[in-house]
């Protein structure tokens, strides 16, 4: 979109979390902790748990817990697919840094908690990975329905594979996607919501959801899956359209898509039909232009081929099938076999040992984009050129100054003593001066502002 700021991105990533014994007991199968007693365990004496919306971070993003007891992190605003991964690794790394500490408090009761971030679990939950797009209020509200057809053959490119009735398939959460549109993501389990909160000015713009995606693993497929979406979207603001693409049914192209490979058959409402692969083809060469897609391109060439050697670091479903394979040789079991369906849950654990994505990582195996320094700044560090600056820089000093306030993506307050609201409406605004001036406010205030606790701690009077 030259002439325009860079598109607004956001992540939001669901983990599964689940207890188990550290030692096993006889007798004692069952889980020692339900998910919900996990997830109070893990965020014990952290603000993430309560109601409030102090959920948001210095970083920008939001760390909180979503309904049916799982932990969540939404990136804060980004304006780069780079960035975007970056947020997500950082939350990532704040869920294990909780996981750590919750785990020595449990070793005593013979309790490990593992995070695991995957779209399913051993039980056939699903859980969410987001992508966020801002888009202009008539790309939403017209949509493309060739938009829809990319979605639906994506999976060839950012599946994270997995195992399903005993054969590999390209996603699993793919089986759950039954609908292309619903203003309730829960229900009926869209590809996309259009409908939600813009976080922005509503009357420009829309927020583009996509809520059928994986938890990609490999760095480069997440960064590669946004950078390739926020294209075609790009093209389609361009004036570009995709329209003669449209599918004559996209939920039953996903699941063909995910069960049978880039060669699986999908059919166009026009009546002609082709390949999950062609289709990927035919929408890079449309969007080209828009980005340096070099590496799309490299990828589809090696599925036509059928050479996977080259893109298995990269491409998660790849990486995982090689993985299982070799597990299945090696103890002589088919893929339905327990013990697979154990190793394919360790790809998604987000423990550095017992998980197999950080020994992937070093051995080579998978691609890395962001190194652990950088996670580890972005942790506290939110991203230069977004709103989300704005809004890190007042929950830091907040913070630091113990005062209580307000925030959302779209706005920041004081509560104490009370000031007016800072409606913070344009998402690529990296700077804001009423926001300045009132981080002046508040480091002038006397410490009698602070919280009670606050107060206490500092030796300034009784709780009140
Ligand atoms: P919930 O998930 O609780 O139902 P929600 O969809 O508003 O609500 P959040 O989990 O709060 O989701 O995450 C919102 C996501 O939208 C974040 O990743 C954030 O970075 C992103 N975002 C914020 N502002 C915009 C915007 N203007 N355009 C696109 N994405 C945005
Ligand atoms: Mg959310
Ligand atoms: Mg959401």
């Amino acid at each position: 979109m030259t002439g325009h700021p860079p598109r607004i991105l956001g992540l939001e990533t669901e983990y599964a979390i689940v207890a188990d014994r550290i030692e096993s007991v006889p007798g004692e199968d069952s889980a020692p902790l339900t998910p919900a007693e996990s997830v109070t365990e893990l965020f014990r004496g952290t603000r993430a748990h309560s109601r409030s919306t102090n959920r948001y971070l210095s970083n920008g993003g939001r760390l909180y817990v979503d309904l049916g007891s799982h932990p969540e992190y939404a990136t804060a605003e980004c304006a780069s697919p780079r960035d975007a991964v970056l947020q997500d690794r950082a939350g990532e790394a704040m869920l294990r840094d909780l996981l750590t500490a919750a785990n020595e408090r449990l070793a005593g009761q013979n309790i490990r908690l593992h995070i695991l971030k995957t779209n399913t679990d051993s039980a056939d939950a699903t859980f969410g990975c987001h992508e966020n797009y801002q888009v202009a209020r008539s790309t939403i509200e017209a949509l493309d329905p060739g938009f829809i057809s990319f979605l639906a053959t994506r999976p060839i490119l950012t599946g994270v594979g997995g195992v399903a009735d005993g054969v590999h398939v390209l996603s699993r959460r793919a089986f759950h996607i039954q609908s292309v549109m619903s203003p309730d993501p829960t229900r009926s389990r869209p590809l996309i919501v259009t409908r939600e909160e813009a976080h922005a000015d509503a009357s420009r713009f829309g927020r583009l959801q996509v809520t059928y995606g994986d938890s990609n693993i490999a760095d480069t497929a997440t960064e590669m899956k946004l950078r390739l979406t926020a294209a075609v979207l790009d093209f389609l603001e361009d004036g570009g359209s995709l329209a003669d693409l449209e599918l004559a049914d996209p939920i039953t192209a996903l699941h063909d898509t995910s069960r049978l490979g880039p060669k699986a058959p999908v059919s166009l409402a026009s009546g002609t039909t082709m390949t999950a692969l062609a289709m990927q083809e035919e929408v890079l060469r449309r969007c080209a232009g828009q980005a340096d897609l070099a590496d799309v391109r490299f990828t589809l060439e090696r599925l036509r081929a059928g050479d996977h050697g080259s893109i298995s670091r990269s491409i998660d479903w790849l990486c995982k099938r090689a993985l299982l394979d070799q597990a299945a040789a090696r103890y002589g079991v088919p893929l339905s076999s327990p013990v697979i369906a154990r190793i394919d849950l360790a790809y998604h654990d987000i423990d550095r040992d017992r998980g197999l994505a950080e020994r992937l990582r070093r051995s080579g195996n998978m691609t890395r984009l962001v190194e652990d320094v950088e996670i580890e700044k972005a942790c506290h560090t939110p991203p230069a050129d977004t709103r989300a600056a704005v809004r890190g820089q007042f929950i830091a000093e907040a913070d630091r100054l113990e005062l209580s306030t307000s925030v959302s993506w779209t706005h920041v307050r004081l509560d104490s003593p009370p000031h007016p609201q800072i409606d913070l409406m344009d998402a690529n605004a990296s700077e804001d001066g009423r926001v300045d001036a009132l981080i002046e406010t508040m480091r002038a205030l006397p410490p009698q502002n602070r919280s009670a606790l606050a107060r206490l701690k500092a030796g300034l009077g009784p709780l009140v």
